[in-house]
């Protein structure tokens, strides 16, 4: 059960700078999250990182500036998450291999409950992969309801269903319909044919 995740929320994060963040200051943005953890990582790095002296502002293909990237101007160096939407209930580390490969799921299986079959795994996002991909058997009202499709499906043999028959509601409508009468007495049920 579980709805399917709500597909017009775009993943995203608020990505802060812990320095700041710890003295007070707010210091972070709102990513939108990609399949690209790489790419990400160098967005984020353009708001908070300054360029080396050629470049003046933080460009991702010189590597002078990556390698120039922490400590921030504003003197921090570490980036944690405080805020995600649309990715499910994951920490606050900055994780954004993550986060990518989660919103890759999204993208990947948009009609299954990505989100909340990712926490019944404990998040472990390979193992969601292959449950979303090879085990889903489709949404349904209620597990009874795709219980009685499956047995209908799989021909399901009388004797085999045998054990799960509701007795008592079976032998309530007999009575009920007329087809018998009961007399309690001594303990024992006795049985009349109408
Ligand atoms: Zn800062
Ligand atoms: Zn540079």
């Amino acid at each position: 059960m579980g709805d399917p995740d709500d597909i017009d929320d775009v993943p995203r994060i608020y990505v802060a700078c812990l320095a700041c963040y710890s003295a007070g200051r707010l210091h972070g943005r709102w990513f939108d999250v990609g399949t690209d953890p790489d790419g990400l990582h160098h967005e984020v790095l353009s708001y908070f990182a300054t360029g080396c002296e050629t470049c003046g502002s933080y460009e991702p293909e010189c590597p002078e500036c990556r390698a120039f990237a922490t400590p921030f101007p504003c003197g921090g160096e570490e980036l944690a998450v405080h805020d995600r939407e649309g990715l499910g209930s994951a920490g606050e580390g900055y994780d954004l291999e993550h986060l990518c490969a989660v919103a890759a799921l999204l993208e990947d299986f948009p009609e299954r409950p990505v989100l909340a079959y990712l926490s019944e795994v404990d998040r472990d996002v390979e193992q969601a992969r292959e449950g979303l991909r090879d085990s889903y058997a489709g949404s349904w009202n209620s597990a009874a309801e795709w219980a009685e499709s499956w047995a209908e499906d799989a021909d399901l043999g009388v004797e085999q269903l045998w054990p799960y028959v509701d007795w008592a509601h079976f032998a309530h409508d007999l009575e009920l319909g007329g087809d018998v009468r009961t007399v309690e007495a001594e303990g024992s049920v006795h049985m009349f044919w109408r």
